[in-house]
């Protein structure tokens, strides 16, 4: 619709509503009508894509092929239950793949943006995909604009629109109708998905999702990256052990044939112990630990975005964290007042408008928490729809009785320059009694320098230097007791706006305590070899002052000081606080540290934050505080603002990475012994310890249901103990080797013994059940040992309920096919009580094995 070419009472009316917006009521009938603001989702995998791709694989295909061989030989019931065997194969890939997409859906809406909304007269957020046309929506710097809208105030509003035009140039904006020859440029229209860059606007909504233009255009675009670089190396190394397995398979076909053994039985073992042997489970079993670990995260308050930090987060050395709100509470209370060269008290809490002055106020003392109020962008309704920092103003001003509504009534605002947290200040003009006022605040450092005359006991007169370096001294002194510190400024404007000469007021300090969590959460990312750094734009002695209470130590240096630093690298490991620094400084120290083979995680919340973020290995942005650009820049998203969800992120990217590795220590040392123990039985020219289909069944439980189980163990006690582990080292390493080939030569030697020794009997059926069910039990004992590679898995084995279940349910589902009519299909015979206390016993050397080297290895790191 042309919006664009009408003037906005015409738009107005189009729409049915009014610069008031919409009604709550009459909202939620046109969200039936229209449907949500979103885009449709045509990537979505369907079902039955899932389903068929378990189906995917050449290996299945084999096994399709034996089920074939068996029909025609007449092994009717044999080729029915390799069918069954491949059909539960599919749909456990099938539950696990199904289950990670869910999560990431899952993920992908809990990431989903809010706007703010004008609604019954009042300012408010909704999420994005609830927004109708005809409300009336604010923009500011950061935010992705969420639907197209007509602009109905501007004020320096310039918007990124590459993800509609390519064009990478920001468009400034303008909210007055158009002349006919600008009308192609629709410059008093936003669209959906363009970022604002800089500036404030407010809007009303014209079209939502679909009827967008970018809906029109695109379809939806997935922010959620699927695959790390952990999934492609653990994929690679399947494939390669496939191939591997593939060809000892073959010789062991061969082999056999060459003796004389029976083709379609070779055929069938072979391609048995192919199937076996392929980890084919493994990537899935991986994605699943992965997604699972995700969603416990998001427990923990941190979003994951990107799926490679999970695996990245465990290799922190640095985090880099902002002080404002991450580290401290973010809930900000005016206690001190410097005005007329004096110190004022103000008492009460939060942001209760409870609370008095230590002594009456004069007059400049009230013009000081007028001009907090007044040069203000924030609102306080149920929530607070802005800074907390100018809500702290607000409520100081209330306390004074003077209410921010009823002030902008009186001396209504006619112009502003914005805050940006490089600027580090704003100004706003008011029409104050037929005359022109401008009312800044800012940091004390930078507010004071554009000032020439100070107002002391209501006389305006020369800021000398030592009235000057009294205003510092205060500042300083408020900042030394960890308060945040604001300057206030005015001046009458005959001309053009400038912040210069401007007349300086007083100064207002808050409180904003360290969040009580911090400080432990910040010992124990030292006690993990974590340094922990504070970036912060505030002044160095709060920042200082708050560092010490967090136990944050070390050098602190300002943003000036590190202008002036050249190689930056050669001392960024001493530096533990920065302040007065810029988004720009972040990118510096990111490098620096990058250079200093540190792997860097990096909080932002602002628009200037982004490159920042995705600069660093893990950008991490706040869910409540932080812009649409720097959410969209994260790699993680802390729902909660709160440095202890960082740490506990880092701690569940460890746990993670260890239960990968105790699933792949289990299943290839599961798949080693399987294969070996066929492999050495021809080598050996011995009769086969197990028939075709065992091997399916073992490899069908022991790869399912305990790695399954492993995948979800919980941290071990001492994962925020242990330095970082090495960025991009493997998985299976070489002392994992060394374990895997111990492990899987004790296995089959001892079912190969026992197979053996139920030889003995001439039966060949027993000593096949024998050596089958050894193996299961071989399998169950080191399940127990994957629980850990290096301390005691006895004293943990009820750690892990699922465990437990896992070995339980495969020991039943065992005696099911050996008790039960089952077993003519698996060429199995009752075995006794006897036969069972051997195989226990026999199959527990595994599991004292694994625990006496564990002691050893114990041993000799303690010594
Ligand atoms: P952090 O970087 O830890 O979040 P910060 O909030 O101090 O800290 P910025 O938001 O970049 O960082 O602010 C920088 C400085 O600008 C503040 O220390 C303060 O002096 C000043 N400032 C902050 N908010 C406002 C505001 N709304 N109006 C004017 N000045 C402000």
């Amino acid at each position: 619709m042309d919006f664009y070419r009408k003037d906005i009472k015409a738009v107005f009316r189009e729409l049915g509503s009014s610069a008031a917006g919409l009604s709550g009521e009459e909202a939620k009938s046109r969200l039936k009508r229209h449907g949500f603001n979103e885009l449709r989702d045509d990537k979505k995998v369907s079902l039955l894509k899932i389903f068929l791709g378990q189906f995917r694989s050449v290996l299945i295909w084999i096994l399709f092929a034996a089920v074939a061989a068996s029909v025609f030989i007449g092994e009717y019931v044999e080729g029915a239950v390799i069918l069954v065997i491949i059909v539960v194969n599919a749909v456990i890939g099938f539950a696990q793949e199904y289950r990670a997409e869910r999560a990431i859906a899952a993920l992908k809406r809990l990431a989903s943006p809010k706007a703010v909304v004008l609604r019954d007269n009042k300012k408010g957020f909704v999420a994005s995909r609830e927004l109708v046309p005809g409300d009336i929506i604010f923009l500011e710097a950061g935010s992705r604009v969420p639907s197209d809208a007509r602009l109905v105030e501007v004020n320096g509003l310039e918007v990124q629109e590459s993800a509609l035009t390519g064009e990478s140039v920001p468009v400034l904006k303008e909210c007055c109708v158009l002349k006919k020859e600008e009308v192609s440029e629709q410059r008093n229209m936003v669209f959906a998905g363009t970022v604002v860059t800089k500036g404030r606007a407010r809007a009303v909504v014209a079209a939502t999702g679909m009827g967008t233009e970018i809906g029109r255009i695109t379809k939806m675009i997935s922010d959620v990256d699927e695959t790390t670089p952990l999934q492609l190396k653990i994929d690679a190394f399947a494939k390669y052990l496939g191939f591997a397995a593939i060809i000892i398979c073959g010789i062991i076909f061969s082999v056999t044939l060459l003796r004389g053994g029976d083709f379609i039985e070779m055929f069938k073992v072979a391609v048995s112990l192919a199937v076996a042997a392929v980890p084919e489970g493994l990537p899935a079993v991986v994605t699943l630990a992965l997604a699972i670990s995700v969603q416990r995260m998001v427990k923990k308050n941190a979003l994951v975005r990107k799926l490679p930090a999970v695996e990245t987060l465990g290799s922190v050395t640095v985090i880099c964290a902002d002080k404002t709100g991450t580290m401290t509470c973010g809930q900000m209370t005016v206690k001190k007042l410097f005005v007329d060269n004096r110190v004022i008290d103000v008492g009460g809490d939060g942001y209760s408008s409870k609370g008095g002055f230590s002594e009456p106020l004069g007059h400049n003392a009230r013009f000081l928490l007028k001009i907090g109020a007044l040069c203000n962008d924030t609102e306080i309704n149920s929530e607070i729809i802005g800074d907390p920092t100018e809500a702290a103003l607000i409520v100081s001003a209330a306390k004074a009785g003077f209410a921010k509504n009823d002030l902008e009534s009186s001396y209504p605002r006619i112009g502003e320059l914005l805050f940006d947290s490089e600027r580090k200040m704003m100004s706003t003009l008011h029409e104050v009694h037929g005359k022109r006022f401008m009312y800044t605040k800012g940091a004390v450092d930078i507010v004071l320098n554009l000032c020439s005359k100070v107002v002391v006991n209501d006389k305006v007169m020369k800021l000398d230097k030592k009235t000057r370096e009294r205003i510092l001294k205060a500042d300083y002194e408020f900042a030394g007791n960890a308060l945040r510190v604001l300057g206030f400024a005015f001046k009458e404007v005959k001309g053009s706006i400038s912040e210069k000469s401007l007349v300086f007021v007083g100064m207002q300090g808050m409180i904003d305590p360290p969040r009580p969590e911090v400080k432990e959460a910040v010992e124990q990312c030292q006690k993990a070899g974590i340094r922990v750094v504070m970036i912060t734009g505030d002044h160095r002695e709060t920042a200082v002052a708050i560092a010490k209470q967090v136990g944050i130590t070390g050098k602190a240096i300002t943003g000036r000081e590190l202008n002036r630093i050249r190689d930056l690298s050669g001392v960024v490991n001493e530096i533990s606080v920065y302040s007065r620094v810029n988004p720009a400084h972040k990118i510096r120290i990111i490098d620096a540290l990058k250079r200093r083979r540190q792997l860097v995680a990096m909080t932002g919340d602002g628009v200037n934050d982004a490159p920042a973020l995705k600069k660093a290995d893990i950008g991490i942005s706040m869910g409540k505080t932080g812009t649409d650009v720097a959410k969209e820049s994260a790699d993680i998203i802390l729902l909660d603002d709160n440095f202890a969800s960082i740490r506990n992120a880092v701690e569940e990217g460890r746990a993670v990475f260890d239960d990968i590795k105790k699933f792949v220590f289990f299943l290839l040392s599961s798949n080693m012994s399987e294969v070996l123990v066929i492999f050495a039985a021809v080598l050996a020219g011995l009769k086969l310890p197990l028939v075709a289909i065992q091997i399916l069944w073992i490899n069908l439980i022991t790869d399912g249901l305990p790695a399954l189980a492993l995948g979800v163990e919980k941290p071990e006690k001492d994962v925020m103990s242990r330095k970082p582990r090495r960025y991009g080292t493997h998985i299976v390493n070489g002392s994992m080797i060394l374990r895997l080939i111990a492990v899987s030569a004790i296995i089959t030697a001892g079912t190969l013994a026992l197979f053996f020794w139920a030889l003995q009997k001439n039966d060949y059926v027993h000593a096949t059940t024998v050596a089958f069910t050894a193996l299961v039990v071989f399998e169950m004992f080191n399940a127990i040992n994957a629980k850990s590679d290096n301390k005691s898995s006895i004293m943990r084995v009820f750690s892990n309920k699922y465990l437990l279940l896992a070995i339980i349910s495969s020991i039943a589902l065992q005696a099911a096919v050996i008790y039960t009519p089952l077993s003519s299909t698996f060429h199995t015979s009752p075995l006794s009580l006897m036969d069972w206390a051997v195989i226990v016993s026999v199959s527990g050397s595994v599991l004292l094995f694994d625990e006496l080297r564990k002691l050893t290895a114990r041993f000799i790191n303690r010594s």
